[in-house]
């Protein structure tokens, strides 16, 4: 059986990366902590694999929380 020792992304536990049915995380538990922050903050971007189309989403969003705030100071 392959042996590939990897750091689990949500609690930082080492596990051999074959031996997990969740992997890159250890644990169900682990996953679906992730899978849940994923949901609830759509910008947080999972290591793993993600579509063109979903990272240009993500980067639209990005944008969006970072405007420049320069407007405020032409009103005084
Ligand atoms: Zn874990």
């Amino acid at each position: 059986m392959k042996n590939l020792e990897v750091t689990c992304p949500k609690c930082k536990k080492k596990f051999n990366y074959y031996s997990s049915a969740f992997r890159p995380f250890c644990t169900e538990k682990c996953r679906l902590i992730d899978l849940g922050q994923w949901l609830n903050e759509s910008y947080t971007v999972p290591a793993s694999k993600i579509t063109v189309e979903e990272a240009e989403q993500l980067e639209q969003l990005l944008n969006e929380k970072e405007e420049p705030s320069d407007e405020e100071d032409s009103t005084h």
